[in-house]
Parts: structure tokens; C-alpha cells; sequence
């Protein structure tokens, strides 16, 4: 029986583990892969206060988890399968876990396109992380879906490799924010091609074009491409916890300021919580606050 379990070890759930560490709850941070989460999917972050000119998201996360460790909280490597949230048991690949309290930070996955296409090529071309994969498009054409901050930044980083970037958004304006958008204009291999959706993804053994349909005309074209990358939001990773406790209509967790779920004990923090900005600053200053809470809680059942 622990203190505390958490589970997901991306910013907020490390953040958390920071907390709770040094407030020197026994601790368990459970995470399926590597610490870090989706952050790991861009290579550097430039808004995170104190580091300006960005830091290299690995180096971030790895100063993190290193905190973390010097606090003696214990990282362990295994899949969250389900949590009984009443007892607040854990049920993983490896084995059970069991807590006084339960922190869930475990972040959300890219959202697919849906189109024919995209699963057969996905590893052939079409590629959800530029950080991962833009080595393999050094001088060839690539394609970008989406209108958001993450389609921006890794538009710019992916014009250090590949020949020309094209950026094919549903709707006329970007979302992106505006010192993003101005980059981007500044960049030469970068262009737009708006009010379009990407129908259908085609190829061969690898991707060769995408289909789009322009939404002003209702014309249908191919635009050769040798890349696609999709960068349309993300979903909660809160399937296992489907009827356990309130999430809206798309699976993000409902939390309250305390980050306190609709079950008591049991708190969320970072992107699989319903809130109205999603970035690394307030994830961390979630997981801080659910680490408090958690604390708290924990305290009034002891007296
Ligand atoms: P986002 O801000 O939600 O943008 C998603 C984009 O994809 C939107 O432009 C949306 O179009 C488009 N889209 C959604 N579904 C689509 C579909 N089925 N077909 C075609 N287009 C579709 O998501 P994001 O850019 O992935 O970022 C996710 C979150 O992380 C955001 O809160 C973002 O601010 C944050 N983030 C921040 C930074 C940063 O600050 N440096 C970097 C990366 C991510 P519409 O515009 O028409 O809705």
C-alpha cells in the first residue's frame, strides 16, 4: 500500500511526483513509456518561463525526472490496465498497486484524419511526429494537416529538412498564435494551402500524393507529396477510465481548481483534464496542485 500513485510521467505527472516528494509521500509514478509524453513529439519548447531561446524538450523532461529521482520517488515502467477508483487499486501489465490516493496524468494522443490511407501508410509516410521522423524527409515534399500551434512549430522545423512544406488547413485563418504565424511567413519553404481537407492519402509502397478537396470551389486534386504529418489536436488517454468518473463528451476528465475529480481521492491533472489552455507551464502547474490536494486528503484520512 502506497501514499500515492500517479499515473503518467509527462510534465504534470512528473510535476506532481516533485510535490509529492518532497512532501515526502510514498510515492509510485507508473508511466508505459519513457517519461516525457507528448512534449517529446516537438524538439524544443520556447515558452516555458526562464529559458530563453527555448530548451531542447529532451533536456527539460530529463532535468525533470531527475528532480524527480533525487527525491527518491520511484518511476516504474509498466501499462495502467484499470483503476477500481473507490479502492484505489491498480490493475497494470506487471501486476496490482494500491494507494491511499490517486493522481491521473495521462495525457492525450494525436487525433487520426480518418481517411483512406492514413493507417496504411502510417510508418510509409505519414507520420504524427516530426521530431521523430523528419531525418527520413531531407530534401523531399511534405504535406502538413492542421491550423494549430503544433502544425506551426513543427512546420518550421521541418523545413530545415525537407524541400518544400505544405501546410493544408480546413478552414481560411490558422489558430496558431501569432509570433508562430509570423515565422512561418518569414519562411520561404513554407506555404498554405487553405480552406482544404485532405480526402484520401495515396501511394504505393510509400505515400506518393494526398487528395484534397478545396471547400471554396468543391474541386477535388491530388498535390504530390512524399510526406504527410498530422497535426489536428489530440485525444485524452482516459479509455481506461471510461464510467469511472465524469469526463465530458470526449473523454477529458472533469477536475475542479483542487484538480479533485467526481470521486473522492482520486485527482487529474495536465492534458487529459477539461480545461481551456493545454501547454507544459499549466500542466506542471496542475500536477503541483493535484500533488497538494492529494496530500491533504491523504492527511485528513490519517487523523
Ligand atoms: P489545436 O490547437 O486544437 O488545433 C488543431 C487544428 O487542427 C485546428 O486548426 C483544427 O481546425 C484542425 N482540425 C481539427 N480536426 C480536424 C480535422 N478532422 N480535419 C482537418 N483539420 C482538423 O491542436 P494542436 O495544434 O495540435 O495543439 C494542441 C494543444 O497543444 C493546443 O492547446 C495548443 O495550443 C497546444 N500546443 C501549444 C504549443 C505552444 O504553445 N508552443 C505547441 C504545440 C501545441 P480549426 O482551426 O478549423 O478548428
Amino acid at each position: 500500500m502506497h501514499d500515492l500513485i500517479i499515473i503518467g510521467a509527462g510534465p504534470a505527472g512528473l510535476t506532481a511526483a516533485l510535490y509529492a516528494g518532497r512532501s515526502r509521500l510514498d510515492t509510485v509514478l507508473i508511466e508505459k513509456m519513457a517519461p516525457g509524453g507528448r512534449i517529446l513529439m516537438s524538439e524544443t519548447i520556447e515558452n516555458y518561463p526562464g529559458f530563453p531561446g527555448g530548451i531542447s524538450t529532451v533536456e527539460l523532461i530529463s532535468r525533470m525526472e531527475q528532480q524527480v529521482k533525487e527525491l527518491g520517488v520511484k518511476i516504474q515502467s509498466d501499462e495502467v490496465l484499470d483503476l477500481d477508483c473507490e479502492k484505489k487499486t491498480i490493475t497494470a501489465s506487471s501486476g496490482t498497486y494500491a494507494a491511499r490516493a490517486v493522481i491521473i496524468a495521462s495525457g492525450a494522443h494525436p487525433r487520426k484524419l480518418n481517411v483512406p490511407g492514413e493507417k496504411e501508410y502510417t510508418g510509409r509516410g505519414v507520420s504524427y511526429c516530426a521530431t521523430c521522423d523528419a531525418p527520413f524527409f531531407k530534401g523531399k515534399k511534405v504535406v502538413l494537416v492542421g491550423g494549430g500551434n503544433a502544425v506551426a512549430e513543427e512546420a518550421i522545423y521541418l523545413s530545415r529538412f525537407a524541400s518544400s512544406v505544405n501546410i493544408i488547413h480546413r478552414r481560411q485563418d490558422l489558430r496558431a498564435s501569432e509570433i508562430l504565424q509570423e515565422k512561418m511567413q518569414q519562411d520561404k519553404k513554407i506555404s498554405f494551402i487553405l480552406s482544404s481537407l485532405v480526402t484520401e492519402i495515396k501511394g504505393a509502397k510509400k505515400v506518393e500524393a494526398v487528395k484534397i478537396k478545396d471547400l471554396l470551389s468543391g474541386k477535388e486534386s491530388d498535390f504530390a507529396c512524399d510526406g504527410v504529418f498530422i497535426y489536428i489536436g489530440y485525444e485524452p488517454e482516459t479509455v481506461f477510465l471510461k464510467g469511472k468518473l465524469q469526463m465530458d463528451e470526449a473523454g477529458f476528465i472533469i477536475s475542479n481548481e483542487s484538480m479533485a475529480t467526481s470521486v473522492d481521492g482520486v485527482f487529474a491533472c495536465g492534458d487529459c483534464r477539461k480545461k481551456s489552455l493545454y501547454q507544459v507551464i499549466n500542466a506542471c502547474g496542475d500536477g503541483a496542485v493535484a500533488a497538494d490536494s492529494a496530500y491533504k486528503f491523504i492527511a485528513d484520512r490519517s487523523r
